[in-house]
């Protein structure tokens, strides 16, 4: 059962689709609950104005926050997963569909006019365009993401058709005939009529490579990171963190290669280039903790080996990847690198956040008493993860936002005062 909510300006756009078999048939038997929202209900006022003029001039009307906001107050509970629609969301693929129908409660938010007021991004857990292209209203791209993923959710249809689509298995699908086997002489392929259902199997199998070969070759384009480049940064580069400090040592750098390759898979990037970003981020901490990311930056650029992999420019857009990583840039990251390495970097587990905190300020402040201490890991707390702390995540990353929600929550309530303590205690007992 997936419970699905249309946030829009045009509910009327959506009469036809809940008509139709696949709306009809699921709803009726309980596998689907949808809704149209009406965003204009939130705004306030007989105008009921749901836009305005951009700052700073600009053609079109904008979309407001607060109906925004109050229409998703009015649908979302803990289980919801809101998406924004906008062209400048990540491209929706067959796999996003399929991640989107093992969900709860999916909350598409279509937008119109010239697009969200900005601050409306903070709200989604993600954002999909559904091609490169700008239409007029996020009512379409609604109903394409919602076809999509409901050919996929449990109960909607015969598993075996959907498993042999297109895309599963990153491949088109084979080619398909019916009635007649001849057509004015036009004959179906004879292994089709012969019954042998491994031989089909096969030959399907094959057909579906040779489509994707003429028709897409970008999706047969590598998932794996080049064999040589990845020997050269695991024999070269990973063992100069074995003597850095523990927090930055090599178990971090791995950790953050595997966020980052994580990341990667939803997104656009070049899996060498985020491997090689996420291998040398840190590695300026050799000459100290000021400034690391620049001397990182300029390790990378200066090794000439990299040269056997990337270009000039692909090696000046990892440089500055690097040196935009740090959590303390007020900046977004001038590329999707310095997005995925910032990110990756950031292990926003509230446990291991004050874990983290309390190791650092007790090694720095060794002769502080416990109330001074704690004062210290605290107001450090607040400085970077409280309402208005410098730390800010770039791509929506659900695992860092929803540690992040659990610190700011535990601020405000004053427990954190409790934990820090515990853990101070913990580790002054365990020394
Ligand atoms: N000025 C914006 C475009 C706004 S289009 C820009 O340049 O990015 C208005 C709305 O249509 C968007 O808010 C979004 O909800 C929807 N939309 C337009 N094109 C889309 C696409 N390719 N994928 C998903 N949503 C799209």
């Amino acid at each position: 059962m997936i419970r699905i909510s249309i946030l829009t300006l045009c509910p009327e756009e959506f009469a036809s689709f809940l008509k139709t078999p696949l709306i009809e048939r699921n709803v009726a038997s309980g596998i689907l609950r949808i809704e149209i929202v009406d965003i204009r209900d939130c705004a306030p006022g007989s105008f009921r104005k749901i836009d305005d003029s951009p700052y700073g001039g600009g053609a079109g009307t904008i979309l407001r926050v607060q109906p925004v906001e109050d229409a998703l107050k009015a649908v979302c509970d803990r289980n919801s997963h809101i998406v924004i629609t906008s062209p400048a969301g990540k491209p929706f693929k067959q796999k996003d569909a399929g991640r989107l129908a093992k969900m709860q409660h999916v909350v598409l938010l279509c937008g119109h006019y010239e697009g969200y007021d900005a601050r409306i991004y903070e709200y989604g857990d993600e954002m999909l365009s559904i091609g490169d292209y700008v239409l007029s209203g996020g009512e379409l791209p609604a109903v394409v993401i919602i076809q999509a993923l409901m050919r996929l959710v449990d109960g909607s249809m015969k598993k075996e058709s959907v498993m042999e689509e297109s895309f599963e298995e990153g491949l088109l699908e084979y080619p398909q005939y019916t009635k007649p086997s001849d057509y004015k002489g036009k004959k179906v392929p004879e292994i089709l009529l012969s019954g042998n259902h491994e031989a089909i199997r096969e030959w399907r199998r094959k057909e579906a490579l040779k489509q994707t070969e003429t028709y897409r070759p970008d999706l047969l384009k590598k998932k794996e990171i080049d064999p040589a480049l990845k020997n050269y940064i695991d024999e070269n580069i990973l063992p100069q963190y074995k003597d850095y400090e523990e927090s930055h040592g090599l178990s971090h750098i791995k950790t953050v290669i595997e966020n980052s390759l994580e990341l990667c898979k939803d997104l656009e990037a070049d899996i060498d280039m985020v491997y090689t970003v996420a291998a040398y981020h840190d590695i300026g901490l050799r000459y100290g903790r000021e400034d690391h990311e620049t001397h990182s930056g300029r390790w990378l650029q200066e090794d000439k080996k990299l040269r056997n992999w990337f270009t000039e420019e692909e090696i000046r857009t990892m440089k500055e990847a690097v040196e935009d990583h740090r959590a303390s840039r007020k900046e977004r990251p001038r590329s999707i690198y310095g997005c995925i390495v910032a990110e990756a970097d950031r292990d926003v587990d509230p446990k291991r956040v004050i874990c983290r905190c309390v190791q650092y300020e007790t090694a720095h402040y060794p002769e502080a008493d416990e109330g001074e201490i704690l004062e210290k890991i605290i107001g450090h707390i607040k400085e970077k993860y409280g309402e208005n702390g410098y730390l800010k995540l770039w791509l929506p990353c659900r695992k860092n936002r929803e540690g992040l929600a659990v610190l700011r929550k535990w601020i405000i309530t004053g427990e954190i005062v409790e934990i820090c303590k515990e853990e101070l205690q913990k580790q002054r007992k365990s020394s």
